[in-house]
């Protein structure tokens, strides 16, 4: 296995609109062995970035190397890199052993060493007992081991995946989140992992890249993004159900406070106002609140307008003077019901640059303690 750095890669395309950019001068690097997604919304430039790494596109400027060696213009079939796509393209009409050990085929490996081989990377990804049957008799997530497996059975430098789940359905995508974690252990990978679902990439990471528009906004642990993002974007889009975003401007004589959508209620930020640059965007997420029937002097009061169960827990909707704001409770130590009046107050907050978005400070200083239970 081996580490892959990028330097400066730019990926331009022409089109009759003009030119596109679609990676940014990006460098980072993923270590050996490290499990690495690239999140984004769609046209972020997420795929571009892993075909210039897999070699299926030749970049615009910039480099990559696997280790120690410059890769940035060596074919994708020397590159030892497996890939596995959204599209499953297993051989029909080819047995799994077949599908999975084709690849040593083509390398000119007989059948017998070809059957041994299936046969350990089967047993691996737990489709031993499958070898025998058609890719036809398979179900969709079976089909996706298939697929895992013939990517696996070279022992490739690093593995590349491009949205391989977006095909399955909810139950047997997180069944297979946990497979690929289970795989990638034991075969002791690194992974690159292209998605645009902020969960399956908080869920799967060591680190995970928020890319927008061709250029990295944060990269870091899923704890480090949650909990400290560099900004509104990165913000807006980690974390679900999305952070409450609020315009605020300091109150000057009380030093840690800010009013919000100028009203009387304020928060305290522990954000010394003197180092708050006139109006800013005041951010809190639903989780880091806290929710009371009974009147809290600090609290924002409100009626809830809508409860969406998920899970143990309920989203509440609530209608405040200060606009809507989704609080997250549980749903037995909450038991609200629309129409009801809670009180909500704020444990932990953001403020943004109005103009950048760029985090300008938290209220709270992540508590490493906290990592272990990040919510998305
Ligand atoms: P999605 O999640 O929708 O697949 P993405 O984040 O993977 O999106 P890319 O497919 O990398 O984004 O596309 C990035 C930008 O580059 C988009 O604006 C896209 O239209 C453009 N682009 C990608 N491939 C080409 C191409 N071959 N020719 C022209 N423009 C392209």
């Amino acid at each position: 296995m081996t580490d892959i750095k990028v330097d400066t890669l730019r990926k331009e395309f022409s089109s009759d609109a003009g030119k596109i950019v679609a990676v940014d001068d990006v460098s980072f690097t993923v270590d050996d062995g490290e499990f690495v997604c690239i999140v984004g919304p769609s046209g972020c430039g997420k795929t571009t970035l892993l075909r210039c790494i897999a070699g299926l596109e030749r970049p615009t400027s910039g480099q990559i190397k696997l280790g120690t060696e410059e890769v940035t213009d060596v074919p994708p079939q020397n590159r030892n890199l497996a890939f596995v796509f959204q599209d499953i393209t297993l051989y029909p009409h080819m047995k799994v052993w077949e599908n999975i050990s084709y690849p040593l085929k083509l390398d000119g490996i007989g059948p017998d060493d070809r059957y041994e081989k299936a046969q350990e990377v089967a047993d691996t990804i737990q489709i031993g007992e499958l070898l025998d049957k058609y890719p036809g008799e398979l179900s969709g997530g079976q089909q996706q081991r298939v697929a895992i497996g013939r990517s696996i059975i070279r022992s490739p430098r690093a593995y590349l995946l491009d949205e391989p789940m977006s095909d399955l359905d909810a139950k047997l995508k997180k069944e297979m989140r946990v497979e690929l974690q289970r795989i990638q252990q034991q075969v002791g990978g690194t992974m690159v992992y292209v998605t645009h679902d902020q969960e399956e990439a908080m869920t799967l990471s060591d680190r995970m890249l928020v890319m927008d528009d061709g250029n990295i906004q944060q990269f870091g642990s899923p704890q480090k993004v949650y909990h400290e993002p560099n900004n509104l974007f990165v913000a807006r889009f980690i974390g679900s159900p999305e952070i409450n975003l609020l315009a605020a401007s300091p109150v000057s004589d009380t030093g840690e406070t800010v009013s919000v959508e100028d009203t009387d209620w304020t928060v305290d930020t522990g954000i010394q106002a003197s180092s708050v640059p006139g109006r800013v965007t005041l951010g809190f997420r639903p989780r880091h609140t806290t929710v009371a029937r009974t009147t809290n002097p600090d609290g924002l009061g409100g009626e809830v307008a809508l409860v969406e169960s998920v899970g143990d827990e309920n989203i509440l909707y609530v209608d405040t003077k200060v606009g809507e704001v989704r609080v997250v409770v549980d749903i037995e130590e909450y038991p609200v019901s629309e129409g009801d009046s809670v009180e909500i107050g704020v444990e932990r907050s953001y403020l943004f640059d109005r103009d950048t978005g760029d985090t300008i400070a938290k209220s709270t200083e992540h508590q490493p303690d906290r990592e272990d239970t990040v919510e998305t």
